[in-house]
């Protein structure tokens, strides 16, 4: 019997655990990563239900538990910094937290030695073929020259993947945008917090600071209302200036912090968007995590979801014997309750703890969506 071969884009989370899964099961895996290196995100994600069982399942649980924030909770503060509440630290940390890198770094290890990675590329064009030279399977171009054959693709290449875009078409309607962006760095500790956040939020602006175990860091996300999330592709320089006309005329510690997010060498910005499709897969393709079925950080979910959208998948393809479309009809109709829950969640809190919008480049939210699909149990 010939090796099923297949390719995975993206990196982070989804990807290298059905990467790892799929070669547990006897697949020919190839993740390809636009990004040139593992990705250094300043935030830090959190697990919720059975999301614990699939780490535990890589055998990866107690590395991931040595990484805890071990967050003590968030003051809530007024427009001029006074204490107004606090938060327990559940409200953002999960029932585990760890800096996304970590996780990423440790996914990656353990599947570099029998995963073929390559960084720094991408997916041009997909064509799905049921016959012809090359037989059934799909013809994949990449950006850096080349083309090559793989018998199934999986985007696992986030919110914005560029799989959706080439299997589904523009997939305009997919984006469902909870009304805020924001931005996302770290700066010196000057306030001095320790494995806590201050979060100042108001009608259209959410400040969180947030001191995760580096001593020395502070990650800084700065959320306004957006109507839409256009400037995620635009270049930095806009969305600098769109943050600051947000800002413009606060003070506490925003003078501070729209000075040091010019400087910041690790800016980042996002929409807090969700991903709605009516299908997950076409043909010899499916998507997996935020690619396919993105919560929004507003959910505090979306990390336990590609855990277990990646198990969930490989379980799928496991049970079918090689039939890839009842595969990838049991993956969704087994993953479906489970999502829609999540990006119920996502939304509510987006309304209920940002004033109507989302966290956009925040920290994450919402205190745990579903615990998983209903095996998800089960060993
Ligand atoms: C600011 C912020 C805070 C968050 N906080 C939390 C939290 O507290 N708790 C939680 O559970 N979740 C949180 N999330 C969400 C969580 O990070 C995601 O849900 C999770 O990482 C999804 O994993 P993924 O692998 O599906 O996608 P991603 O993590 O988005 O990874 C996609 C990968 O694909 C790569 N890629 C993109 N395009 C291409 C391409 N064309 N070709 C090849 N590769 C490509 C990317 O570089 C990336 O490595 C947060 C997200 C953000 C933005």
């Amino acid at each position: 019997m010939t090796t099923t071969k297949v390719l995975i884009s993206g990196s982070s989370v989804a990807g290298p655990a059905l990467a790892y899964f799929l070669h547990r099961d006897g697949y020919d895996v190839t993740v390809v990563e636009r990004a040139p290196d593992l990705r250094d995100s300043g935030y830090a994600v959190d697990f919720r239900g059975a999301a614990f069982d699939v780490l535990e399942e890589m055998g990866i649980l107690s590395e991931v538990r040595e990484h805890d924030t071990k967050m003590s909770g968030t003051v809530l503060v007024d427009e001029e910094g006074a204490e107004i509440g606090r938060l327990p630290a559940e409200a953002f940390a999960g029932e585990l937290e760890v800096p996304k890198r970590e996780l990423t770094r440790i996914l990656h290890r353990i599947t570099a030695g029998d995963v073929a990675y390559v960084f720094d590329d991408s997916i041009t064009a997909l064509t799905q073929h049921e016959s012809g030279v090359h037989g059934s399977g799909v013809t994949v171009e990449f950006e850096r020259g080349g083309t090559r054959e793989f018998d199934l693709v999986f985007g696992a290449d986030g919110v914005h993947s560029k799989v959706r875009q080439l299997a589904f078409g523009p997939h305009a309607g997919a984006l469902r945008h909870l009304g805020l962006s924001g931005a996302g760095f770290s700066i010196a500790n000057h306030l001095g917090l320790r494995r806590s956040g201050i979060l100042q939020h108001g009608k259209d602006t959410a400040i969180f600071l947030l001191n995760t175990g580096d001593a020395d860091r502070l990650t800084v996300s700065l959320s306004f209302s957006t109507a839409s999330p256009a400037l995620d592709r635009r270049p930095r320089h806009e969305q600098e200036q769109a943050v600051r006309a947000a800002y413009a005329g606060r003070g506490w510690q925003v003078p501070r912090l729209l000075e040091a997010m010019s400087e910041a060498d690790d800016f980042y910005f996002s929409s807090t968007c969700q991903v709605h499709l009516d299908r997950w897969s076409s043909g010899r393709i499916a998507l997996v995590g935020d690619a396919g079925y993105c919560a929004a950080p507003t959910s505090g979910m979306g990390t336990s979801q590609a855990l277990i959208g990646a198990r969930t998948l490989a379980r799928a393809l496991a049970s079918a014997g090689g039939d890839h479309a009842a595969a990838f009809a049991a993956y969704e109709a087994e993953l479906r309750p489970y999502v829609a829950e999540n990006q119920a969640l996502g939304q509510e809190t987006a309304v209920t703890m940002f004033g109507g919008g989302g966290s956009g480049g925040g920290s994450g939210g919402g205190s745990g969506g579903g615990t998983g699909p209903a095996d998800a149990h089960s060993a």
